[in-house]
């Protein structure tokens, strides 16, 4: 590593350890600083959790910088925002926030203390705020005209480009702070890394010769693997035979699942507790602390575990349910192995697991959902089974294209499932199979018979069941028509067909209260049934016994 050093290196050393308590920098972090010190634009690429905020909030509180004075900070996310404010008085750092929302009274004291003699090491602003309030743009002019701007932050720098999902009006408007304010310093952040968007950042936001820090999202220690969920011994003997007494994560989604299965992992003889949001303060507390300090190995959590816990040794994360997005999936197992060591990330998988996801998604608690982002969401979750049922292209690279960066698969050194498999996988060509489970599926159909997925699978695989010969389906046509095929092919091939809208489980309702899902003929089933389109599977064939 490079030595730490220039005009500014021990100021910045000696509050990293004073005011924020940590013994060294991330990557790049001390460099950003440096750079920000030194008065030039910086952009900074980090993944979330990489550790952004440091790199605007230490060179805040430093005085030996080339521009002195605030540091305002422009961010979209009010709950973050609102945190970081908190967390930076708990560190006796001065930092006021001011939005659309901030009472009257408060705003009028802020803007007071900004033109008086106490002004705040760090102002946090939404851009909304800032283009609609001339008392916000005058309250900077003064403090530009009085060189007591030390610099603008933009936080989720993303946010500007307009093709993006996270897109805001209001950021379009901050390209006026180059014209307004030029000789104030501007930092931009972001956690997404596609060359595309860097570029509008930097175009619209008019940085100039910008110190530029990307670094790869690649995390080269852990290793991915997805591997179907079976029961909970499986875990259980996976983590007691690789990971006996090590600290990791569940992640689940749902109190009662969390609870449920730190419960079950405990009769197991694991040392394992749970969290969620719904537990009362003192409690999660607690847990956090016993987890933090090895009194606890295994937290089963949902992903309100997360925010500020840093722990290095990490040595598994597991996903026991379906992540709902890919960047989260990213995030949550980017807790492990923090210290560079190796580390499991797990995720078990069940395309079962889909369905609850999509109800969750389709029937949201909050009335002024909109459609787009229902559709925003269902689209991120599928991305996510995708990502699962892609067993030939390594996982880095399907990781990593997420977030827009291209990865050579060579650098994962088989440190993934599907790189580890290279070889084991055959890709078959199941256009014909595809069709026959379509002709099965159009015939129940015409029928006017309603069938669930399973039911659906085992007449396709011949299965001699029950419910299959009660209701006369041994007799059908196409009974057993998958019979050569393996259990494991067929059901990746309905999971491939659903994933692609050619089937889809639709609730039918019935009499009784339960609304049971039936497989039907999806908009796209004509692309198979008629347009002869080519079907693929990349699959691991079963070993002959
Ligand atoms: P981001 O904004 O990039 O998502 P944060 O700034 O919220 O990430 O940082 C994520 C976590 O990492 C926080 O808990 C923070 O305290 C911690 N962190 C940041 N920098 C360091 C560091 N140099 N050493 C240890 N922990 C750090
Ligand atoms: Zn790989």
């Amino acid at each position: 590593p490079v030595a730490l050093t220039g005009p500014y290196a021990s100021e910045i050393f000696s509050n990293l350890k004073r005011v924020f308590r940590l013994d060294s920098f991330r990557r790049n972090q001390f460099e950003a600083i440096d750079a920000t010190m030194a008065g030039r634009d910086v952009f900074v690429l980090m993944p979330t959790g990489g550790g952004k905020s440091l790199c605007y909030q230490l060179p805040a509180v430093c005085r030996g910088g080339k521009t002195k004075g605030v540091t305002v900070v422009v961010s979209p996310l009010l709950a973050l925002m609102h945190d970081q404010v908190n967390r930076l008085l708990e560190k006796d750092i001065d930092a006021v926030l001011l939005t659309s929302s901030t009472a009257e009274e408060e705003s009028r004291n802020i803007t007071a203390r900004m033109y008086g003699n106490s002004k705040p090491t760090l102002l946090y602003i939404t851009p909304e705020r800032l283009k609609i309030s001339s008392n916000l743009k005058n309250m900077l002019a003064n403090l530009y005209r009085r060189r007591e701007l030390a610099r603008f932050v933009i936080d989720e720098a993303h946010c500007i480009a307009t093709w993006g999902q996270d897109f805001r009006e209001a950021y379009q408007d901050l390209h006026t702070l180059r014209d307004d304010f030029p000789d104030v310093p501007i930092m931009a952040l972001t956690a997404t890394a596609d060359q595309k968007t860097m570029d509008d950042i930097l175009g619209r936001l008019k940085l100039r010769n910008p110190a530029i820090f990307k670094q790869s999202f690649n995390r080269p220690n852990l290793n991915y693997r997805v591997v179907p969920k079976g029961s909970v011994d499986e875990m259980v003997s996976f983590i007691k035979g690789t990971h006996q007494d090590k600290t990791g994560v569940i992640y689940r989604t749902g109190r009662d699942n969390c609870e449920k299965l730190a419960k079950k992992l405990r009769e197991k003889g694991l040392n394992a507790k749970h969290f969620h949001a719904k537990m009362d303060n003192v409690d999660k507390e607690t847990a956090l602390a016993q987890w933090q300090s090895g009194e606890c190995h295994i937290m089963v959590a949902t992903i309100a575990f997360g925010m500020g816990i840093d722990k290095a040794d990490v040595r598994f994360v597991i996903h026991y349910d379906l992540p709902k997005t890919m960047s989260g999936y990213y995030q949550e197992t980017g807790r492990a192995g923090r210290d560079d060591l190796p580390a499991d990330c797990v995720l078990y998988y069940s395309y079962k697991d889909l369905r609850p996801i999509l109800s969750m998604i389709r029937d949201p608690k909050d009335p002024n959902t909109t459609r787009e982002s229902i559709e925003r969401q269902e689209q991120a979750v599928r991305a996510v089974v995708q990502y699962c049922e892609n067993e030939s292209v390594c996982r880095r690279i399907q990781i990593l294209q997420h977030f827009g960066e291209k990865f050579d698969k060579k650098d994962c050194h088989g440190l993934c499932n599907n790189c580890a498999n290279e070889g084991l996988f055959v890709t078959q060509d199941v256009t014909k199979e595809a069709k026959s489970v379509l002709a099965l599926v159009q015939s129940l159909e015409r029928g006017r018979e309603n069938v669930t997925l399973d039911h659906c699978r085992n007449i396709y695989k011949g299965a001699n069941t029950a419910q299959v010969r009660d209701k006369g389906h041994n007799n059908h046509p196409a009974y057993g028509a998958g019979k050569d095929l393996s259990k494991e092919l067929v059901e990746l091939l309905f999971n491939r067909l659903l994933y692609l809208d050619v089937l889809v489980e639709r609730s039918i309702q019935t009499n009784s209260k339960w609304h049971q899902q039936y497989l039907k003929l999806g908009p796209c089933a004509d692309d198979f049934l008629t347009g002869n389109k080519p079907l693929q599977l990349s699959h691991r064939p079963k070993t002959p016994k």
